[in-house]
C-alpha cells in the first residue's frame, strides 16, 4: 500500500534525520480503515502528510525540537491537523526543525541537523528543515510547516520544493506552538500547486478558537486556479542589486522577470529605500514577542524538569528548568526580546520597529493597489554547507532579508522553485508575494509559470 511505501522510503532516508518521530502502526491502521469505506472519506483521502514538531496532534508528543517539552504529549489537535484528518488525511510523522522555530538551518533541534536530499553535505534549512526535506525526498506527499520569518520558503527555496505562507489569519494557529503570535501562520510544503491549493482550502477558514483568524470566505482554490490570465508585477532593484545577493539568483529572477514580460504580462520596477529596516524591526518584534510567549516555559506546566524536580527555592527551579531546557540560540532571543522591551529602552527600539511595520504594511498596500505580484528572490543563496553560518547568527538573520517582509505585513508568500544553480546545481527559485487573501491569484500564476 501507499503508506507502505512511504514507511519504507523513511526508513532507507532515515540519515536525512526529517522525521523525529513516525507513526508507522497508526498510519497503517487508518489505511486500512479508509480502505474499507465505500466512499472516499473527503477531498484527502489516503494523502499521506507529515506535520512539523511545533503543530498539536492530540495523544502524541510535540516538542518544538526542544528539550524543554520532553515527553509532552498534546491533550488537543490543531484545528489544521483536525480538519486535514476530517477530509481523510493520513499523519505518517512529526517532522524535525529548529528549537522553537527559531533559526534557519535546522541546526537548532534538540534532535540535530537536517541534510539536504540534493547534497546531504548541505543544511536543509529552517526553521521547518524537516518538514522541506520530507516532501523533497518523496518521505510524504505533502507537509506542514510554520513560517514566522520564512520558515515554509525558504527551506522549500533550498530543497527545490513549493512552500506557501498563507495570509496571516487565513489558517487558524490554534495548536501551533507559539513563537511570534503576531507572524506565526501554518505554512505548506509541495511538489505541485494544485496539492499545495487543495491543502489551503481544506485548512483555511474561520475558527473559534483563534481570535486572529480570519472569516473572509475561503475559495475552492484547488478548483478555480485561472490559466491564462496577465498579472501585473512589480520587483525592487534594490533588492536585486544588494551586495548580499548571489549574482547567480539575482540574474535567474532577472531573466525569469524579462521572460514574463515578453509573455504578455506587465512587469515594473518599483523603488524601495526600507531594505535595511526589514530585519532590525523583524528581530526586534519577533523577539520580544517570543520572550512573553516562551515565559510559560518554567518546569511546572509542561515537559522538562531539571534534577528529577527537587526544588531547593522556586527562584533556583525555575532557573535550572529554563538553564537545562533552552538551546542557545531560543535564550539568545529571550534576552534579546527582554532587553528590547525593557523600560529604559522600549521607545528606542520596540516602538521604533511598530513604527516600522506599520510604514512596510503601507507602502505594500500602495504597491498591491497597482499590482497582482511582487517578485523577490527567496533566499541570497543557495543551501550552504552544514555549519558554515553557525558562529555569526547576525549573518545568519540578515539572510533574512527576503522573506521576513510577508510576515512583518501579513500578506501571503510563496516560494517556486525554477532553477538549478550553475556551480553548485542546487535548486532555487524566487518568491511571490499578493495582496492579503489573494491566494488564488499566487497559486493560479504559479500554476502557469511551473
Ligand atoms: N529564520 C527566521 C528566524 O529565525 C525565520 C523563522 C521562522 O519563520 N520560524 O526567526
Amino acid at each position: 500500500t501507499t503508506v507502505e511505501t512511504y514507511l519504507q522510503k523513511i526508513e532507507a532516508q532515515k540519515q536525512l534525520n526529517a522525521f523525529v518521530e513516525v507513526y508507522a502502526e497508526e498510519a497503517r491502521t487508518r489505511a486500512k480503515e479508509l480502505d474499507q469505506l465505500e466512499t472516499p472519506q473527503g477531498k484527502l483521502h489516503g494523502v499521506v502528510i507529515g506535520i512539523k514538531d511545533v503543530i498539536c496532534h492530540k495523544g502524541h508528543e510535540v516538542t518544538a525540537a526542544s528539550r524543554i517539552l520532553e515527553g509532552f504529549t498534546s491533550i488537543f489537535s490543531a484545528t489544521a491537523v483536525e480538519r486535514l484528518l476530517a477530509e481523510g488525511a493520513i499523519i505518517i510523522g512529526r517532522l524535525n526543525c529548529d528549537e522553537f522555530a527559531m533559526g534557519s538551518t535546522n541546526e537548532n533541534s534538540v534532535y540535530g541537523k537536517v541534510l539536504n536530499a540534493a547534497d546531504e553535505t548541505r543544511i536543509s534549512g529552517g526553521s521547518s528543515g524537516g518538514s522541506a526535506v520530507a516532501v523533497q525526498a518523496g518521505l510524504c506527499m505533502v507537509s506542514l510547516g510554520s513560517d514566522t520569518g520564512g520558515s515554509v520558503r525558504q527551506p522549500a527555496d533550498f530543497c527545490g520544493i513549493i512552500g506557501l505562507k498563507p495570509t496571516y489569519g487565513r489558517i487558524s494557529r490554534f495548536g501551533l506552538i507559539a513563537y511570534a503570535s503576531s507572524f506565526d501562520q501554518i505554512g505548506i510544503f509541495s511538489t505541485t500547486v494544485a496539492d499545495a491549493a487543495l491543502l489551503l482550502e481544506v485548512m483555511a477558514g474561520a475558527d473559534d478558537f483563534d481570535s486572529t483568524v480570519s472569516n473572509t470566505p475561503v475559495p475552492a482554490y484547488s478548483r478555480e486556479l485561472e490559466t491564462g490570465k496577465k498579472y501585473k508585477i512589480a520587483y525592487f532593484p534594490e533588492a536585486l542589486s544588494h551586495p548580499g545577493l548571489d549574482p547567480e539568483i539575482s540574474n535567474a529572477v532577472k531573466s525569469k522577470l524579462a521572460d514574463w514580460k515578453s509573455q504578455g504580462h506587465t512587469v515594473e520596477e518599483v523603488h524601495f529605500d526600507l531594505l535595511e529596516y526589514i530585519v532590525p524591526a523583524y528581530y526586534i518584534l519577533t523577539t520580544a514577542e517570543a520572550t512573553s510567549n516562551l515565559s510559560r516555559y518554567d518546569g511546572v506546566k509542561y515537559g522538562f524538569r531539571a534534577n528529577k524536580g527537587a526544588i531547593t527555592d522556586l527562584d533556583t527551579f525555575y532557573k535550572e528548568n529554563r538553564s537545562q531546557g533552552f538551546g542557545w540560540e531560543v535564550k539568545r532571543r529571550i534576552m534579546l526580546g527582554n532587553f528590547v522591551l525593557s523600560s529604559g529602552y522600549y521607545d528606542a527600539y520596540f516602538t521604533q520597529a511598530q513604527k516600522v511595520r506599520r510604514t512596510l504594511t503601507n507602502k505594500l498596500s500602495l504597491i498591491f493597489n497597482d499590482f497582482d505580484f511582487l517578485c523577490l528572490p527567496t533566499s541570497p543563496s543557495v543551501a550552504f554547507k552544514i555549519g558554515e553560518k553557525m558562529e555569526d547568527p547576525v549573518a545568519m538573520y540578515i539572510a533574512d532579508i527576503y522573506t521576513v517582509i510577508a510576515n512583518l505585513t501579513g500578506v501571503p508568500g510563496i516560494a517556486v522553485p525554477l532553477f538549478s544553480h550553475p556551480d553548485n546545481h542546487m535548486p532555487f527559485g524566487l518568491q511571490l508575494m499578493s495582496a492579503h487573501f489573494n491566494e488564488l491569484s499566487l497559486l493560479s500564476f504559479c500554476n502557469n509559470i511551473l
